[in-house]
Parts: C-alpha cells; sequence; structure tokens
C-alpha cells in the first residue's frame, strides 16, 4: 500500500470526515499546514456576520448590550471552558488579547503571592516559550523588581518536569509556561507542573494557546491556578480574536488584575466613585468587551464542542504520525529533520520540520497552494487542524514539498 493509499483510507474510517466540507473553501489551497496559527472560517460564518449587523446591531442596536452582549465574556467562556479547557463553569473570560490577559493575570497572581509571602521574588520561565510570554514576564519583572528565572528548554523537545521541580522553590512567586509549546508541538505534563509547582507554594500561569482545540485539558482536575490563550488557532475564531482567560475559582478574591475597569466592575451603571471589583471572574474585565470579533469564536467553539475534543486529538495523533511517516521515507541526505517529540505522549497538534532551505521554499510552497509557517532559522511548521483537514490533503502537501526538495536536490548535483 503506498501511503496515498494509507491517506485515503485513513479519510474512510476518519470519524469527523464530513467536518474539512464544514469550513469555508478555499480556492486554489492545495494543503493547509497553518490551522495552528489561523484556523479557519466554518462555513456559515458570513451568513451569521451579516445577521449580527442587520439584526443584533443593526436593529435591536443598543438593546443588545442588555438582551445578550453584557453576558457574552462570561458566556462564551463557558463555552470555551467545556469545549476546550475542562473547566467548570465561571472560570472562564474571552476579552483582551492573549498578551493583554497574560498581563492582568500574572501581575495579579504575583501581586497576591507577595501579599502572602514577600520572599517570593522569582518568575520562572522558558527561554522558548513564544516571545510575547517573555516580553510580558520581562515587563512584570521589572515592574515588580522580580527575578527571572530562566529555564533552558531543548528547543526541538520542551521544558521537562525535572527542570521545574530543579527550579521551583520558596523563592518561587509564579511559573509561567506554554502547555503546547509553539515551536516544537512539546506537550508539557500539565498536572505533573502543576502539582511540582504547588509543592513548593508557586502559582502557575499556563498559556494555552496551541492546545486549546487541539489537545484534551482538564484544568479544574489539575488543580490548574490560572490560565490564557487565544481562540483564533484551533478555536477558529479569526485574525485578532479576543483571547480567553481562566482563574480558577478559589483564586478570584485573591488575584486582583491590575487593568480595572468599568465592565469589571460590580455594577458598571452606578457610575460612581470607587472602584468596587465585580464577584467572580467578572473582575478580570477591563473595558467594553469585543462583542463583533466573538461572534465567528462562537461559531468556532460550538463546532468543536459537537465533534468533542477526544475526537479531534485522535485525528490529530492520526495526522501527525502519517507526516512523521511520510517525511521518515524522504531520502535521508536530502537531510529534513523532524524537530518534534515523537511519543505521542509529549506531542501537540503540529510537527516541525528542519531544513536549511525551508526559508526560500517556504515562498514557492505559497505559491503552489500549501501553506505551512516557516520559522527562523530552518523550522516548518506542518499544523494541519483535524477539524478541517483530510489525510489525503495532508499527504498531498507534503509531497508538493517533497517534489521541491527532490528538484532542489536533483540541481544540486
Ligand atoms: C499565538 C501565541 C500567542 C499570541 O498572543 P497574542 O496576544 O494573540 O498576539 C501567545 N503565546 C503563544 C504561546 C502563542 O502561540
Amino acid at each position: 500500500m503506498t501511503d496515498r493509499e494509507r491517506a485515503r483510507m485513513l479519510d474512510e474510517a476518519d470519524p469527523l470526515a464530513d467536518y474539512p466540507a464544514r469550513f469555508e473553501p478555499a480556492p486554489g489551497v492545495v494543503a493547509y499546514f497553518d490551522g495552528n496559527s489561523l484556523g479557519r472560517p466554518v462555513a456559515g460564518l458570513a451568513e451569521e456576520l451579516v445577521r449580527f449587523v442587520r439584526h443584533d446591531w443593526g436593529t435591536r442596536l443598543i438593546r443588545s448590550w442588555d438582551e445578550q452582549w453584557m453576558g457574552w465574556p462570561e458566556e462564551t467562556g463557558d463555552l470555551v471552558a467545556a469545549a476546550a479547557l475542562g473547566a467548570a463553569p465561571g472560570q472562564t473570560v474571552v476579552a483582551d488579547s492573549t498578551t493583554v490577559l497574560l498581563y492582568k493575570l500574572l501581575r495579579g497572581m504575583v501581586a497576591a503571592q507577595q501579599q502572602e509571602d514577600p520572599a517570593r521574588v522569582e518568575l520562572v520561565l522558558d527561554t522558548d516559550n513564544f516571545p510575547t510570554d517573555r516580553d510580558v514576564a520581562e515587563g512584570v519583572a521589572a515592574e515588580r523588581g522580580l527575578r527571572l528565572r530562566w529555564i533552558e528548554a531543548d528547543p526541538a523537545a520542551g521544558v521537562t518536569l525535572d527542570q521545574v521541580r530543579a527550579v521551583v522553590g520558596e523563592r518561587t512567586a509564579v511559573v509561567l509556561l506554554s502547555h503546547v509549546a509553539y515551536r516544537s508541538g512539546w506537550l508539557a505534563d500539565g498536572p505533573g507542573v502543576t502539582a511540582a509547582a504547588h509543592e513548593a507554594g508557586a502559582m502557575v500561569l499556563w498559556d494555552l494557546c496551541h492546545s486549546a482545540g487541539s489537545v484534551p485539558l482538564a484544568l479544574d482536575e489539575w488543580g490548574a491556578d490560572a490560565a490564557v490563550g487565544c481562540t483564533y488557532k484551533y478555536l477558529n475564531g479569526g485574525p485578532g480574536a479576543p483571547a480567553f482567560g481562566y482563574l480558577a475559582r478559589r483564586h478570584q478574591d485573591r488575584v486582583r488584575q491590575p487593568v480595572q475597569g468599568w465592565m469589571g466592575r460590580r455594577d458598571p451603571f452606578t457610575m460612581g466613585p470607587g472602584h468596587e471589583p465585580a464577584a467572580g471572574i467578572r473582575a478580570l474585565l477591563s473595558g467594553t468587551p469585543p462583542v463583533v470579533g466573538m461572534v465567528p469564536v462562537r461559531a468556532g467553539v460550538r463546532m468543536l464542542a459537537q465533534a468533542g475534543i477526544g475526537a479531534v486529538r485522535a485525528k490529530s495523533l492520526a495526522l501527525t504520525d502519517l507526516a512523521r511517516a511520510v517525511v521518515a521515507g524522504w531520502p535521508e541526505e536530502w537531510g529534513v529533520q523532524v524537530a518534534s517529540p515523537a511519543e505521542p505522549a509529549r506531542r501537540g497538534g503540529h510537527v516541525t520540520l528542519t531544513h536549511p532551505s525551508f526559508a526560500d521554499l517556504t515562498a514557492e510552497l505559497w505559491r503552489r497552494g500549501v501553506v505551512p509557517d516557516f520559522r527562523a532559522p530552518d523550522g516548518m511548521r506542518i499544523g494541519p487542524a483535524p477539524l478541517s483537514t483530510t489525510f489525503t490533503e495532508l499527504y498531498d502537501g507534503l509531497m508538493v514539498l517533497h517534489d521541491l526538495l527532490a528538484e532542489r536536490d536533483g540541481a544540486r548535483r
């Protein structure tokens, strides 16, 4: 059996086989490999947006705030929590961007920790986290006079439990880590890291950007403290869609976020003096929520809830298995390396390949309708979103890459 036949059989047996057709068609695209960076729009979203403009906004006008929008940050947060986070209602909001929510939570968590124990002056993070996470941590550290404790992460793997155990202690205020590493796709040990940090009296802030909608999460079961993530990757919320923030119920009175604003007040419409935060997770809000941006998020999350994260994860592993198997069959002298974990238990939703020519080849792939992304210095991420990608699409896209590498190798000889 050829690899393409194998891909066809996988499609035939796929319990999620009817999902790819439930996205907007993308004419000219042979294979989309960037579902881990920008998910595709679900079919019917255009009509939903038109209805939103004509009816909810255009006709109901300001009445829609009372009728529905005021509650959307928490309501949409609960949808995300149920479909993707393994979290009970009342602990998640949709608002701001990941970067802003990271800041608000991290700063609030550090303050809460230091109020109880001023000796907690360290923030633990890793060298390979996404730039915005490092930037926010550096900013909070400068603001609060904290020391950054850097874990040196293997760029082809990620932060291990042993590495976390070795740095957390009585000086640690907060540990900030990505659950799935944006570069390698390494899946960190969520419950293990959480428990190790808690033993040391530290809190953990998880970045779930590459996890939500891709790997099952059980934040409540882990005893997680707080988390953030974007909705425009595997949750199909669209470019610049608002992020989600989770703060465990037990911390909601204790952690006060620093960007206090009227939408996070106890009663926004009395317009009185003095900020008294709203009860519960609503206090994480600052100003007017990004309502328009939540329309696609709600559509994407509804689809995920229907498919079920367990089925999504099973297909995701089968997709990345196929990608690994196809690339393993390429001539060794081409020098294409897989810079992602082989072990399924440590593998997120994408596979990263490395090759010195990838910076040039990515542009040619885009011209040929194959759309991965390039991450300097030499990484190409293959991120096949399980709901919108077929096995044959994955195979065909990889074959276009194969042919480009073969042409290049032929030209060199
Ligand atoms: C995509 C991503 C972000 C993006 O943050 P924005 O505020 O939405 O730009 C942050 N962290 C990680 C790990 C990401 O993968």
